[in-house]
């Protein structure tokens, strides 16, 4: 099959509509070992940005839907009574990557949001949940398992789990045939497999105001990011909220290059504070507190940055993966590559049957700080 009968067959469209979507932007071409795939760049007819077509030779193609974007809570009560019907399942919201993980051409698949086959997640899944993923798609090889992956070991967002191994992967949604399981189906069909799921905190009644923030109040201490709702039977969709802590906590780590991350996340956030403290109208020592966390997140990191650029003349991150197999040091240099992403290979070493590596990316706002400190001018006006 060429790629417009792959993409018309997988989409239900016809060949010249394909054929448009080809010459659109709209589609990236990757391939992954055996199997081709296109990935949806922005939304296009109901399937969201991160759906990716799959085509392996001597494979019917098949579509991966892009997971769905879940809203954002401002005003905790609110938002509980007015959205959810009556029950409310209260989760753990994990902070890592989304993955979504597929059985296709007799291999197991890891693919991130924005829709690309991630060699090293793919790997590190395999090796971990392999065979308990193996069991759910042999009886379910349609199946989409949506989750988080978490730890220290990837090349994504990197929050300090105690997970086993530094990589770890946690079930939020399965989908079957396009529709998502509800709760108990999910739990039960997870458990199952021996394949396990995010944390559920209470299931509790849209009413209980109290609960909820008290649950929230121990994510504060406990360092959770935050927590996802969720109808029972999916009724309505799932929303999102999160914890001080994160908020400002990712302002914090965001600021650490603030030519970069800085600027986008800052707003977002800062809202979402907005209401919270509008919501929950803390006492005045409280409040002076937040006022203070918030301050320092935006201007103690850059400071520091600066002095790094200072003394070292860059900026930049490093991070460490561990692969059994060499061949996906390689695939996963070459997937880098084909995300823009620039790393260094640093110190690589033989451990207890691992290829320890680590990596080192520079980062823009290094080379922005350097302008600055040779010309004193600013790059914005
Ligand atoms: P979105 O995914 O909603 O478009 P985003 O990419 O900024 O926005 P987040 O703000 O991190 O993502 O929130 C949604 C993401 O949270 C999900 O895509 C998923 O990866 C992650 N997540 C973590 N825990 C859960 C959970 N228990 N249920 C659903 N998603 C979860
Ligand atoms: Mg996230």
């Amino acid at each position: 099959m060429n790629t417009v009968q792959v993409l018309s067959e997988a989409l239900g469209v016809s060949e010249g509509e394909a054929a448009r979507l080809v010459r659109s932007r709209s589609l990236r071409r990757s391939r992954y070992r055996g199997v081709v795939y296109f990935s949806l760049r922005r939304d296009y007819r109901g399937l969201p940005e991160g759906s990716v077509v799959l085509y392996a030779p001597g494979h019917p193609p098949r579509l991966v839907r892009g997971y769905p974007s879940i809203s954002r809570i401002l005003l905790l009560e609110r938002a509980v009574e007015r959205h959810f019907v009556d029950r409310v399942v209260v989760e753990e919201k994990m902070n890592g990557y989304n993955t979504r993980v597929v059985w296709y051409a007799g291999e197991l698949l890891a693919i991130t949001r924005g829709g690309f086959v991630c060699p090293y997640t793919t790997h590190r899944l395999s090796l971990s949940l392999g065979e308990a993923l193996r069991g759910l798609f042999a009886d379910h090889p349609q199946a989409i398992v949506a989750g988080e992956s978490i730890g220290l070991e990837n090349p994504y967002p990197r929050y300090p789990y105690p997970v086993e191994g530094g990589f770890g992967f946690m079930v939020f949604d399965i989908f079957i045939g396009g529709r998502r399981l509800g709760f108990s189906e999910r739990q039960a069909l997870a458990g199952d497999y021996g394949i396990p799921t995010v944390p559920v905190i209470d299931v509790v009644e849209k009413t209980r105001h109290e609960r909820l923030r008290a649950i929230v109040d121990r994510l504060e201490e406990t360092g959770g990011e935050g927590i996802i709702l969720r109808d029972p039977e999916n009724r309505v969709p799932p929303l999102k909220y999160t914890t001080t802590r994160t908020n400002i906590g990712d302002i914090e780590e965001g600021m650490r290059f603030f030519f970069e991350e800085g600027r986008s996340f800052i707003f977002p956030r800062v809202l979402r504070e907005i209401f919270k403290i509008y919501e929950e109208r803390p006492g005045p020592r409280e409040l002076e507190e937040r006022w203070l966390r918030l301050g320092r997140a935006l201007l103690q990191p850059p400071q520091a940055s600066v002095e790094r650029v200072e003394r070292e003349g860059l900026l930049g991150e490093s991070f460490v993966l561990r692969f059994r197999d060499p061949r996906v040091l390689d695939e996963s240099l070459a997937h880098f590559a084909r995300l823009g992403i620039r790393v260094q290979v640093g110190e690589v070493r033989s451990e207890g049957g691992w290829l320890r590596v680590v990596f080192h990316k520079p980062r823009r706002t290094g080379d922005e700080v350097r302008r600055i400190l040779e010309t004193g001018l600013s790059p914005l006006d």
